[in-house]
C-alpha cells in the first residue's frame, strides 16, 4: 500500500541541497517503486501538479509530474533545450505554503530523463507542463520559485 509522505517546507535546509543522481540499477527495486508510488499518492492528495524528491526529504534526482492524462516519473531529468520565448504565469509550491506569484519561465523545453523501466526518454513540453518540469527540476538544484523574480507575490491565509 502506498502512503502519504510528509512534505518538507521552508526553511528546511534539505530544500537547499543539490540532489544526487540516481544509480539506474536501483530503479528496479521494490523500495524505489514504493517511493515513486508514495510520491504520486502524496502529490495527488495535496492537489499538486508535480513533486520533487527533496520535498519529501530525499536529495535524489526524482520528480513526479501530473498531466491531465497521465503521470510522469522522471529520473535524472535534464533540460536539453529551451525556447527563447518566455512567459509569466502563476506558481505555487507545496514546500512554500500559502504563497503564489507570477514567474517567468521558458515557454517550451525539451527534457531527457529515465523512466521507471530504466528507459531513456525525451519529452517536448510547452505551457503548463514545461513550467511544472522547470519548477520541479529547480528543486533538484535547491532552487525555489521565491528565489526568482516574482511578480505579484500573494499570501493566501488559510
Ligand atoms: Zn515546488
Amino acid at each position: 500500500m502506498s502512503k502519504i509522505l510528509k512534505i518538507i517546507i521552508i526553511p528546511n535546509p534539505i530544500l537547499r541541497k543539490k540532489s544526487k543522481k540516481i544509480d539506474l540499477e536501483s530503479i528496479n527495486t521494490s523500495k524505489f517503486k514504493k517511493l515513486c508510488d508514495d510520491m504520486v499518492k502524496t502529490m495527488n492528495k495535496k492537489n499538486g501538479v508535480g513533486l520533487a524528491a527533496p520535498q519529501i526529504g530525499k536529495n535524489i534526482c526524482l520528480i513526479v509530474v501530473r498531466t491531465k492524462d497521465y503521470i510522469l516519473h522522471m529520473i535524472n531529468p535534464k533540460i536539453t533545450k529551451k525556447s527563447i520565448l518566455k512567459e509569466f504565469d502563476e506558481e505555487g509550491c507545496l514546500s512554500v505554503p500559502n504563497f503564489y506569484g507570477k514567474i517567468k519561465r521558458n515557454k517550451k523545453i525539451t527534457c531527457v530523463y529515465f523512466d521507471k523501466k530504466q528507459k531513456k526518454q525525451k519529452i517536448k513540453a510547452e505551457g503548463l507542463l514545461a513550467r511544472v518540469i522547470q519548477h520541479e527540476i529547480d528543486h533538484l538544484n535547491g532552487i525555489l520559485f521565491i528565489d526568482k523574480n516574482v511578480k505579484e507575490l500573494k499570501s493566501i491565509k488559510q
